[in-house]
């Protein structure tokens, strides 16, 4: 079957046998065998942008991903009621510069979203009603400032320490903490008492505020790339073992016993990968330590379709200390009979859901809403959660970065010669969409 551009973004999926069918789409690198060739390896939103960024300069590209599909962390799941399940990243902030303009080129579209979440936390409160002290707020906003003022040897003092416990000592109040944490969880996957002190206090002078959709999900932005890629040979289901570097060449070996040859290579494998490649030469002490020491966060995605809607206002999302944490309206399409009705679960509560029957996680959805006081009966037509079958290959969360690993940023987007870095944890923003581009642009500018 020939898909369009736009039915391609709509219908098709990012397989070798989905992506194999499209009509002007050259899977197979062309050009003079002195034109320069690029490895990139992983086809996450990092490798893709890598790859199409490098092709359209006329380079050849050489995509390797270890799983049966492209776009990572990025997954949505088209619903029969024509609304589209985002099982991984599902917001981008509005004004995120490259997301925003290379949504404009692809011509994507986006929904705005505003979150305004209700809370049960011990008694029920209202969105809008429930922030944290003034005191606490200002104890907060000093440190921020503090933070952007000392120099790298006090930072490194402060990267010891971890969030939570820093707060603490300043003054804030354990009830506001706890606020605090149910709100940043969210975003991390992780708790603030896991998280260095430091790393936080900058994350927070720029920290996103995720306001915005994609029409069609997230994995439209992911189609979109491989849509216009050239020149650019993808291998799937096939994971990297080695990479070995001399004489002017990249060799990366594969699992199924290929060997590529390139003039460069740029990795955007997750953190947790680096370790388990074998590189030669071997990869610099400071850059292995960083990789052993970011922990990926844990976030698990649950999607009840409901016959009729448990919430009364638009936009509608809640915390709640259940074990469902999150529960929201998943941009359920204003002409849709349907309603769907997301929930994400983070930090240790992912292996709670992801132990769960299909049932199990309906009753833990029904008790946080019984909480939030929408006690309407759930009508469930159909449940959707996070995969966890390539979990070896696909964090189910983002980079984290807990107390003791100042600077690993810096060592982990290091180039070794004619090996370049990127993906979410080489980036400033790291653990967004925007962070995942950002770090391509740096990478291909470099090679
Ligand atoms: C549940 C969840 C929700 C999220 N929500 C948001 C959100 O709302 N907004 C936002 O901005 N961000 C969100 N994020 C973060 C966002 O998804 C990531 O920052 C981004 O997708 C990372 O892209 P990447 O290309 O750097 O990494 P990945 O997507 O992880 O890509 C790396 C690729 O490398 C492949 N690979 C791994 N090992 C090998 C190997 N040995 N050989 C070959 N290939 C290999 C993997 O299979 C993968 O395809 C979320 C993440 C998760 C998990």
């Amino acid at each position: 079957m020939k898909l369009t551009r736009s039915e391609f973004i709509k219908l098709g999926v990012l397989t070798a046998a989905g992506i194999a069918g499209l009509p002007g789409l050259n899977l197979r690198a062309q050009g003079s065998s002195s034109q320069k060739t690029v490895i990139v390896l992983g086809g996450g939103i990092s490798g893709l942008y890598s790859a199409y960024l490098l092709g359209k300069t006329g380079i050849k590209v050489k995509l390797l991903e270890a799983t049966d599909r492209l776009g990572g962390r990025i997954r949505t799941v088209a619903d029969t009621s024509g609304n589209f399940l985002d099982l991984g990243a599902e917001w981008i902030q509005s004004d995120h510069r490259t997301a925003r303009s290379l949504i404009r080129e692809l011509g994507l579209k986006t929904n705005e979203f505003e979150v305004q979440s209700d809370l049960f936390f011990g008694s029920y409160q209202k969105a809008g009603t429930w922030d944290i002290s003034s005191k606490s707020q200002e104890i907060l906003n000093k440190l921020v400032q503090m933070n952007s003022k000392i120099n790298s040897a006090q930072q490194q003092e402060l990267d010891r320490i971890s969030f939570y416990n820093f707060l603490l000592y300043q003054g804030m109040t354990s009830e506001d903490l706890a606020i605090l944490n149910f709100k940043y969880s969210l975003y991390y996957g992780d708790s603030l008492r896991s998280l260095s002190a430091q790393k936080v206090l900058s994350d927070l002078v720029n920290f996103p505020k995720y306001n915005t959709r994609l029409e069609g999900g997230m994995e439209s932005l992911a189609k979109a790339l491989v849509f216009s890629l050239e020149n650019t040979e993808t291998s799937f289901a096939d994971p990297v073992l080695s990479v070995s570097q001399g004489e002017g060449k990249v060799t990366v070996t594969t699992a199924s016993g290929k060997k590529l040859e390139g003039n460069a290579c740029i990795s955007t494998l997750p953190a947790n990968q680096l370790t388990s490649i074998q590189w030669d030469p071997e990869l610099d002490k400071e850059k292995k330590l960083s990789a052993l020491r970011i922990r990926y966060s844990r976030i698990y995605k649950t999607f009840l379709m409901l016959r009729e809607a448990p919430w009364n206002r638009d936009n509608y999302s809640a915390y709640s200390d259940s074990a469902a944490g999150f529960v929201y309206d998943a941009g359920t399409k204003p002409n849709s009979e349907d309603k769907i009705l997301g929930m994400i679960s983070t930090g240790d509560r992912f292996d709670v859901l992801a132990a769960a029957t299909d049932a199990m996680k309906v009753e833990y959805i029904r008790l946080a809403l019984e909480r939030l006081g929408q006690k309407k009966d759930l009508q469930v037509l159909r449940i959707q959660s996070s995969e966890t079958s390539y979990s070896k290959y696909l964090p189910s969360g983002i980079a984290t970065f807990p107390p003791g690993s100042y600077g690993s940023i810096i060592s982990l987007l290091k180039p070794m010669d004619r090996i370049f870095f990127a993906g979410e944890h080489t980036a400033e923003l790291n653990g967004t969409v925007e962070g995942a581009l950002t770090s391509a642009i740096r990478a291909v500018n470099q090679v």
